[in-house]
Formats: structure tokens, C-alpha cells, sequence
């Protein structure tokens, strides 16, 4: 109660940062690009110092408990009937995917998240359930990770799985045909999951890496029912988590894999995205939602009485301070 009036007063959009620890492949300098404090990164590089606020910076050692703890008033928000979005931007190779979902030892906030709800349910009887649903964006199509038969073949999936989004009178978004599984215990969750999962990475081609130029959306609709189960009292709220594709500039992109065209389309629907956070932050105006498959889907849930948090990922290495500055200040505009 106490902290979803915190962040009321704050504000309905949330910006987290999270820098990522060293790995082996990456070539420590002696001089570290980026400090950090609880609320702020400096990145220093070849001469110039930049400064960011964030509501909250996580340094390289920061655990995935420690994040969680963090992330977890905007899901009590979510099971008190507000839209809610989680999104994990940032160049490839900073974190995003580690950050949602983790490892089996070190499992990031889509599981704990699942768990949490499971076990808030478990608090309060039948009066809550859950659904999910779970689906990635390339090239402006739309996927279906969940569906009965899912297709590996490169490029016939993106015109065949192009499912359609709709509006409802309400305002609510649906996805037409996108499969919605009911999920009833955490074992249940987790097996659509890691099934979602696969389906990500072998989907359009299985040769290359598709992760860093696709978003991967996962959604959890949360069902409140009112006493006497009528459908009418039933109070829907969803939880998306979404782990966006790379945000790297397209000169760098070589240097992942991407082509032109996966670049060009990653980057317009981020900066559709950065394009409607920025208008609903400045709380008035003409939200530009249409500009991309991404902000349509997202829609009602990025909006009025809704709840975002946007987790950018930065790199700790000094060649990399350029993409991070780029990272830092898209997230900056959101704040
Ligand atoms: P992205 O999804 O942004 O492309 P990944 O999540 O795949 O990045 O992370 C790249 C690599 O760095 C992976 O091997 C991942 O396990 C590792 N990694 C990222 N963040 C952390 C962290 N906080 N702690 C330990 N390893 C991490
Ligand atoms: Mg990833």
C-alpha cells in the first residue's frame, strides 16, 4: 500500500538502470568507463563525463534478488487491477535477457515474478487465476510462441503468423488468434514458459541469433474475480514483460549479425516506443501509438492507469560507452 503511493506520487513511469558485470570476453580495461551511485551513473569517456538520475541504478554486483525486490511494487500494482509493462531495453550483449529471465540458478523476473503471483493466489483462494500468453515481434510481424505447432521455417512464418491486433470498444487491445494458455500452478507456468522460450530462439531462422532483432513479449493476464464469480464483478488487469530487441546504432550492427533491414526495424519501433513514452510523460497531446506493431500492442497498457518500468541495460566496457550514452539518454527522455 505504502509503496504503490510512492508510486503514485512519482509518477506512472518508472526508469531502473542496470549495469552489467564483466564477462570473460570482454577485455577489462584499467580504466572504467562507469561509476555508479543508488540513483545515478556517470560515464566517462574520452574526455567527456555524463551524468545520469535514475529512480534507481543496480551496479554490476547487484543480484537478481536484489533487482526483484525493486520490480516488485509495479506486480503488486498489477494484481491491484492496473496495466502494467516491464521492458528491458539496451544494446545485445548488456543483460536484457538475463535480467527477464535469468538462469536455473539465477532466474530473473519473469520467473519470480510468476512465482509471486502463484503465491498470492495461494493467499487468497479462488478469487484470483491467471493466464499467459507469449509472442515476438520481427520485422513488424507478430508470433505466436505458444501456438500447438510452432513453424522453424525462416521466412514463411512472418507472413503467416502476421496476426492481427484489435481494439475493443473499452479500449482494451486484443491480439486475434494469439493462443492464451491458462496457467494454474507455478510448474504449469513455468513449462509454457520455457516452451515460449524455445519457440524464441528457433523461430524465424534457426541458424542465427535472433534475439537481439526481436521483441519478446510475455504476457500475464490476471483475473480478479468479485464475490459470486459473475462474470461482470471479474476485474482484468494484464502484466506484460517484455525483452526488447538490441537498441545498438545500425553502423555497430555488423558487429552482432544484424542485417540492414532487422536493424532499421528494430530501431523504428524503439524509437516509436521512446516517442510514446516521451508524450505521455509530458501528460498531454497526441499519443503516437501507431507507428509501430510494438506501441500498438502495447497500447492499454502504456497509457492512462497504467504502470511502466523501463529497465535500460548498459555495458561496463569502455568501447561500448558510446552505445551506453545513446542507451542512457533514450532512457532519460522517458524520466
Ligand atoms: P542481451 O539479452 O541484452 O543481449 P544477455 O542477457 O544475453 O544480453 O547477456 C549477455 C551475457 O552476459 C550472457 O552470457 C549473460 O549470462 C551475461 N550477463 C548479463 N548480465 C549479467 C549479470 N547481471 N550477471 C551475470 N551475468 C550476466
Ligand atoms: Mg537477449
Amino acid at each position: 500500500e505504502a509503496l504503490n503511493k510512492i508510486l503514485d506520487i512519482k509518477g506512472s513511469i518508472r526508469v531502473f538502470c542496470r549495469v552489467r558485470p564483466f564477462l570473460e570476453i570482454d577485455r577489462r580495461r584499467i580504466r572504467e568507463p562507469i561509476s555508479t551511485g543508488s540513483e545515478k551513473i556517470v560515464v566517462k569517456s574520452g574526455g567527456t563525463r555524463k551524468e545520469f538520475e535514475f529512480d534507481k541504478v543496480f551496479a554490476q554486483e547487484v543480484s537478481q534478488g536484489d533487482v526483484f525486490v525493486e520490480v516488485e511494487p509495479i506486480l503488486r500494482s498489477a494484481l491491484d487491477g492496473n496495466n502494467v509493462c516491464v521492458l528491458a531495453y539496451g544494446q545485445t550483449s548488456t543483460g536484457k535477457t538475463f535480467t527477464m529471465d535469468g538462469t536455473n540458478e539465477q532466474p530473473g523476473i519473469i520467473p519470480r515474478a510468476l512465482k509471486e503471483l502463484f503465491h498470492q493466489a495461494s493467499s487468497e483462494g479462488e478469487s484470483l487465476t491467471f493466464s499467459m500468453s507469449m509472442s515476438e515481434v520481427y520485422m513488424g510481424s507478430l508470433k505466436d510462441l505458444l501456438a500447438a505447432r510452432p513453424t522453424y521455417r525462416a521466412y514463411e512464418p512472418v507472413t503467416r503468423c502476421n496476426l492481427n491486433i484489435q481494439t475493443d470498444p473499452k479500449g482494451s487491445v486484443e491480439i486475434e488468434g494469439l493462443t492464451e494458455v491458462q496457467i494454474l500452478d507455478y510448474a504449469k507456468a513455468r513449462w509454457w514458459y520455457n516452451r515460449g522460450r524455445r519457440a524464441r530462439s528457433t523461430s524465424w531462422t534457426s541458424v542465427n541469433e535472433t534475439s537481439s532483432r526481436s521483441h519478446c513479449l510475455t504476457r500475464i493476464t490476471i483475473f480478479r474475480h468479485g464475490n459470486g464469480s459473475s462474470e461482470a464483478k471479474t476485474e482484468i488487469s494484464k502484466l506484460w514483460m517484455v525483452d526488447l530487441g538490441g537498441s545498438e546504432r545500425l553502423l555497430k550492427t555488423g558487429a552482432s549479425g544484424l542485417t540492414l533491414d532487422e536493424g532499421r526495424a528494430i530501431n523504428l519501433s524503439l524509437s516509436a516506443l521512446g516517442d510514446v513514452i516521451a508524450a505521455l510523460r509530458r501528460k498531454r497531446g497526441h499519443v503516437p501509438y501507431r507507428n509501430s506493431k510494438l506501441t500498438q500492442i502495447l497500447k492499454d497498457s502504456l497509457g492512462d492507469g497504467s504502470k511502466v518500468l523501463m529497465l535500460v541495460h548498459v555495458s561496463p566496457c569502455e568501447e561500448d560507452a558510446g552505445e551506453t550514452i545513446c542507451s542512457l539518454c533514450f532512457a532519460k527522455r522517458a524520466r
